[in-house]
């Protein structure tokens, strides 16, 4: 059989996808190593011996987990990946399919903005926050800084254009935001 693992050998053609680029790094791919080794055939203690030293090679590699990510996805269901063999992948499929998929808990716009605002904003002395990364989708819709920050505070979109009382460029710091009126420019009420 040719071994699969003979495709993580470093002649990577150089189309490869980004996702793919963990192959380049596989230690398995080393001359150091027979990729037969890889795909025990059979359940004979030979084989199993072969799955296990395959598996010791997966445990100090690099990209065992895109390695297994991978042949999960891809239900590749012979050979040792990612450090497991194709009965211990089998265990784990099987499993996940009895485990009802938990639904995660909505999140209201203003907990995701929240989340947003502090991940994306960052002290810049005398009281002002700077937003770091640009617009951001929030529950599908785009959201300037500003009006994320809006959001954030008061869990609505503004009304009207957001305007920054401090006088520094970009800040976001909420008590430093008011909204005016869009079409008059007078303060919403
Ligand atoms: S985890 Fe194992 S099978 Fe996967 S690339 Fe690394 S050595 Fe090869
Ligand atoms: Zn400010």
């Amino acid at each position: 059989m040719t071994a699969l693992h003979t495709t993580l050998k470093p002649q990577v053609p150089d189309t490869i996808e980004h996702s793919d680029r963990w192959r380049e790094q596989a230690r398995c791919a080393s001359d150091r190593y027979d990729p037969e080794q890889w795909f025990p055939v059979g359940d004979n203690l030979l084989a199993q011996q072969q799955a296990e030293e395959a598996v010791a090679v997966c445990r100090a590699c690099p990209v065992r987990t895109a390695c297994l990510d991978w042949a999960m996805t891809s239900r590749e269901d012979t050979g040792v990946w990612g450090g497991l063999t194709k009965k211990e992948r089998a265990a784990i499929r099987r499993r996940k399919q009895r485990t009802p998929v938990p639904v995660p808990a909505t999140r209201t716009v203003q907990q995701l903005a929240r989340d947003a605002y502090d991940t994306y904003t960052v002290d810049v002395g005398g009281g002002h926050r700077e937003w770091r990364g640009g617009p951001i989708r929030i529950d599908g819709v785009m959201h300037s800084p500003k009006q994320a920050t809006w959001v954030a505070v008061r869990g609505a979109r503004p009304t009207g254009a957001l305007i920054t009382q401090c006088g520094r460029r970009g800040c976001v710091t909420p008590d430093h935001q008011h909204q005016t009126r869009s079409t008059n420019g007078r303060k919403a009420a």
